[in-house]
């Protein structure tokens, strides 16, 4: 049996804990925060007693059926569905852009195929494959659309022009064309019942699993063990000796208030009359709860600086340039795989990084029995 450190107890360090610690491995987890969970950390409030989102709105959602199974046997999940609201030009809309949003912005009664044929025409004026998040939007939705619902709340979100961030990002949002509201397109969407610290608190609990938080765990320390899974930043694994990689950092500035503040659970403001990109009001995320008081979250976007917590990797060309380096210094570490969205830098969701953990871990058991050296990634971070 081996003797494993993880670096990090959010998802991927919890998953690959709870999956070598079955099977037998002697496990030291370490986190520099005083709290497990990561960025998803939840914790019931003194105060109003409402479940907080500590780092931001966390929902759950998956269409991959082992990871839905696989969470449940931590937690119980309760149904949710996300459906966001976006303030633009002083009137409210739904989102992800449907057909509500679509007729009642262009003032119209589109059917799903009238729809269709009207933004067909912007697909057809791009004269290539869009090459960035701009030039993506205005070929799915035009222009109107798109400053209205993206191009200010991209700048806010991202610091910069949207010709110079990646057409992935905005393919994390459907347009659709009928009144589905549901943020997600997922099979399975909700929230943990208890909270998403109490589930990561389930993954650790296993005798043979032993937990130092507030520990930063250094580099020199790996050679006490035969592996280390690391989800924590990959820079920060070197020191950060050839640059910071660059992230987005949120702040959120809390209010109390009486009652039901905004009627739902996340508000987007996608134009400049609003610094905030959107408002999160989290007793809406437990509404099988109630609360007379509640608590939202005016929720700012800008660049992370070196005691911040790092949030959105920001993988533009010098970014992937700078990871392309630590990535090769990676490649040359023995016995240290890099995982998770820190540790890959990479904008993945929770149910990607519960799916790749489980994938690290099954492939990790094998290449011990197969007595194989394990690679440093498992995924391809510059894929
Ligand atoms: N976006 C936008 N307006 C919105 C919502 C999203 O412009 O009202 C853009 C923005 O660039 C954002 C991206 O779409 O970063 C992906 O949105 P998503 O809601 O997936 O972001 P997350 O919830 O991960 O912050």
């Amino acid at each position: 049996m081996a003797h494993i450190a993880i670096v990090g107890a959010g998802f991927s360090g919890a998953v690959l804990a709870q999956e070598l610690g079955k099977a037998g491995h002697r496990i030291d987890v370490f986190d520099t925060r005083p709290h497990v969970a990561g960025n998803c950390h939840t914790l019931r409030d003194e105060k109003t007693q409402v479940m907080l989102h500590t780092y931001g709105p966390h929902i759950f959602h998956t269409s991959n059926q082992r990871v839905w199974d696989y969470v449940q046997q931590f937690g119980t999940f309760m149904p949710f569905v996300n459906r966001v609201k976006a303030v633009t030009g002083g009137r409210v809309f739904s989102l992800p852009l449907n057909l509500l949003t679509i007729n009642q912005f262009v003032h119209q009664t589109f059917s799903p195929a009238q729809a269709r044929a009207f933004f067909a025409g912007f697909a057809e004026q791009g004269a290539h494959e869009p090459a960035n998040f701009e030039e993506q939007a205005l070929a799915l939705m035009g222009r109107d659309l798109y400053e209205a619902f993206f191009e200010s709340y991209t700048i806010k979100q991202w610091g910069v022009s949207p010709t110079a961030l990646p057409a992935s990002i905005l393919k994390r949002l459907p347009m659709r064309f009928n009144y589905d509201d549901n943020y997600y397109t997922s099979l399975y969407q909700g929230i943990p019942r208890d909270g998403y610290t109490a589930i990561i608190d389930n993954l650790l609990d296993l005798p043979n699993v032993t937990l130092h938080l507030g520990t930063r765990f250094e580099r020199a320390l790996a050679g006490g063990y035969d592996h280390v899974f690391c989800s924590g930043p990959i820079d920060a694994w070197f020191g950060c000796d050839e640059g910071r990689l660059g992230y987005r950092t949120l702040d959120f500035v809390r209010e109390d208030h009486v009652g039901d503040y905004q009627g739902n659970a996340v508000i987007n403001y996608c134009d400049m009359t609003a610094p905030w990109t959107r408002i999160s009001e989290h007793k809406h995320f437990a509404p099988w709860e109630q609360h007379d008081q509640t608590v939202i979250f005016k929720e700012y976007s800008r660049l992370c600086e070196e005691n911040d917590t790092p949030y959105y990797p920001i993988r533009l060309v010098a970014e992937k340039a700078l990871l392309a380096h630590y990535v090769q210094r990676a490649h040359q570490e023995r016995h240290v795989t890099f995982v998770g969205r820190l540790g890959t830098y990479r904008y993945i969701d929770m149910h990607v990084t519960i799916a790749e953990a489980l994938e690290v871990a099954e492939q990790y058991q094998r290449s011990l029995q197969e007595n194989l050296p394990f690679p440093s990634f498992v995924v391809d971070p510059l894929g």
